[in-house]
């Protein structure tokens, strides 16, 4: 458990409100605004997150200074500004910020989109620093405001972004939370499964997203108690994408109709990309997918389903597909 340092919970309390005065109320904030209409979030979306505009200055670091409730190893401890003692600047600069909680709503970072088409150097994320504070790999987007939604249905909605996470929100689809990018942890499964029953994964329709599903089925499988369904976006859209092209009741549906067991996901993301005319990718796709279905072997009615369209699909007996299927169990 993350220990909660005081002194750096205040200076990035005071980092989120200073952010979210200058979107809303100064000229500074005026591109960010643009930026956020632009892409269709509403008012009470950005009061929701909280959400704020990180100006192209040193104006952060200069109010912590001046503020006598801040000193400056908790200033810098925060990471919100660099710098030595007596030259301390601001880290984020010309960004959308997203405020960062741990599952107990304690501020413990940001998240920084950047606003303009990126170079090559400027990250179109970046997020605060790896510290003790903030710790990527330890916390969920969304979790703490999420809890409550989640815990009434039991079932959380795991996506890979924030503006995911944001765009579902404000699509009505609130037991949600976001791995923050492709990979999740053993700490993140932890997390949801002390809050949920059963897990979603709605992550992005390319192949990157395709990918990370099948791996955090893999991790995901190592929690008995939770149970895995997913969501395939088509067309390689993400989550955000996906409401804005086709709206909120579209969206709905795909999370809460269109959900697939894992065992049909894989049967149809292991077929993607391989021609099974080819005797060598068949035989391989069939050994792959095999493999993945083992823990099937005490479900007799899915193992039948699923095994009977891999006959179907590859033009192998369902009576072979069974025998070499038991093979794979007793392996
Ligand atoms: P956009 O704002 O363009 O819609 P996105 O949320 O769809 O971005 P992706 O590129 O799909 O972003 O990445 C998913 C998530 O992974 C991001 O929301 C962010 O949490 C994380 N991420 C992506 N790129 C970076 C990066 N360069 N540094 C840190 N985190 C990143
Ligand atoms: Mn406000
Ligand atoms: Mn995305
Ligand atoms: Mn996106």
């Amino acid at each position: 458990k993350e220990r909660i340092n005081e002194p750096v919970t205040k200076v990035l309390s005071f980092a989120r409100d200073f952010y979210h005065h200058i979107l809303e109320h100064t000229e500074l904030g005026r591109p960010a605004l643009d930026y956020l209409e632009q892409r269709q979030i509403e008012k009470e979306t950005i009061e929701h997150f909280r959400l704020g505009y990180a100006p192209d200055n040193n104006l952060l670091a200069e109010s912590l200074q001046q503020n006598n409730d801040f000193n400056t190893q908790s200033i810098l401890e925060s990471n919100i500004v660099s710098g030595t003692d007596s030259d301390l600047y601001d880290y984020f600069k010309d960004r959308l910020m997203i405020p960062i909680t741990d599952d107990s709503g304690n501020i413990v970072g940001f998240g920084g989109r950047a606003l303009h088409q990126q170079d090559i150097k400027e990250p179109r994320y970046l997020n605060s620093k790896q510290s003790d504070v903030f710790n990527k790999g330890n916390l969920l987007f969304n979790l703490s405001a999420a809890k409550q939604e989640i815990s009434l249905v039991h079932e959380v909605i795991l996506l890979e972004g924030y503006f995911d996470v944001i765009s579902a929100w404000q699509a009505g689809v609130k037991n949600i939370v976001a791995s923050m990018g492709t990979s999740f942890t053993k700490h993140q499964l932890g997390l949801l499964n002390k809050v949920a029953n059963r897990v979603v994964l709605v992550y992005d329709g390319d192949d990157a997203g395709k990918a990370a599903i099948d791996k955090a089925i893999d991790n995901l499988n190592n929690q008995h108690n939770l149970e895995v369904l997913v969501a395939p976006i088509p067309g390689g859209l993400d989550p955000d994408e996906y409401i804005k092209k086709y709206g909120s009741d579209s969206f709905k549906k795909l999370v809460n109709k269109d959900r697939v067991s894992k065992y049909r996901f894989r049967l149809d993301y292991y077929q993607e990309g391989i021609d099974l005319k080819n005797e060598q990718e068949l035989l391989k796709f069939i050994d792959r997918i095999l493999n993945k279905f083992v823990d099937l072997k005490d479900d007799l009615v899915q193992k039948e389903l699923y095994l009977k369209e891999l006959a179907q699909i590859s033009g192998i007996s369902l009576l072979n597909l069974q025998n070499q299927f038991n093979q794979h169990v007793v392996k």
